[in-house]
């Protein structure tokens, strides 16, 4: 990959990072010990986390496969974590061979193994290691100038990303500033924790990211689904819950069973640009 950001500045294995943690949750091996303590406190606490994760990562292969079946063949997938089951371009690719994608994350050790990864196909992926609080600089970087269309339509991703900012960073101005960039038809797929099935777990949720690098907000039903004013939602489903979440392209096969919203209290939507 020609990635001319910064140099991959390594957080130290002492604080627990939200992407090790999800690594965790999800059965993964990308994590330390640090990790593994906060995300057994956390799972003490809130043994939804796990099914959270696993439903999280299962809407966000729905939504892809929604958009790819619609003819969306690039995405710019925000915050996409370490290797996990469904990455973007696979799910894609089932669809269009040649779909291009572009992960974001500011976490350096997520930036080397995408780049390591993805390292046979540098023309069709591209990986960024950026704050999504700067998206003018996402937009501007080569990796993702030399391979996305900005006059097609783009499959925007901000999956389990916009829970990671406070009131005071303004996430729904942030999100407009990535569709301001975004031309009609495009698509932008966005999951969140929620906080009105389960308050208490949700703020001990919320209280255990304190200790991690970044800070977690459950938002309510209402709250999460003012993200989406002014777009159309794919509608079914609407804004659900992600154990649930399935558009009328993308039924569930016999072979996968809903996790219902006590065991996985995020909503997840996805909803295109009209204008
Ligand atoms: N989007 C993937 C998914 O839903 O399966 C991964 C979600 S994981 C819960 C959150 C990811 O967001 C982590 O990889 C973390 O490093 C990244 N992240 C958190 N805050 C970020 C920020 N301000 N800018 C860029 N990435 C961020």
């Amino acid at each position: 990959m020609n990635n001319t950001g910064p140099e991959p500045t390594f957080a130290l294995p002492t604080v627990a990072s939200p992407a090790r943690l999800y690594d965790v949750y999800l059965g993964g091996k990308n994590n330390y010990p640090v990790d593994r303590d906060l995300a057994a406190q956390i799972e003490a606490e809130v043994p939804e986390i796990k099914p959270m994760a696993r439903a999280n990562r299962r809407f966000l292969g729905s939504t892809v496969d929604h958009m790819a079946r619609q003819g969306v063949d690039q995405f710019l997938d925000i915050g996409s974590g370490l290797p996990a089951q469904n990455p973007v371009h696979e799910v894609a690719r089932h669809h269009h061979p040649g779909a291009r994608v572009v992960y974001v994350d500011y976490d350096a050790t997520v930036r080397v193994h995408a780049e390591a990864l993805l390292a046979e196909e540098p023309d069709i992926t591209g990986v960024v290691q950026a704050d999504m609080r700067d998206p003018e600089t996402i937009f501007a970087h080569p990796e993702l100038v030399d391979r996305l269309d900005l006059e097609r339509p783009v499959g925007l991703l901000l999956v389990a990303m916009l829970h990671f900012l406070t009131d005071d960073e303004n996430p729904a101005g942030l999100l407009q500033r990535y569709l301001d960039h975004l031309p009609t038809g495009s698509y932008v797929t966005i999951s969140h924790v929620e906080s009105d099935t389960a308050p208490d777990r949700a703020a001990a949720l919320e209280h255990f990211y304190e200790s991690a690098t970044s800070a977690l907000r459950a938002r309510s039903h209402a709250e999460i689904a003012r993200f989406f004013d002014g777009l159309e939602m794919v509608d079914p489903p609407g804004l659900a819950h992600i154990g649930t979440w399935r558009s009328r392209l993308t039924p569930m096969t016999d072979d996968e069973t809903p996790i219902p919203a006590e065991q996985a209290w995020g909503l997840g939507g996805l909803a295109r640009l009209t204008s």
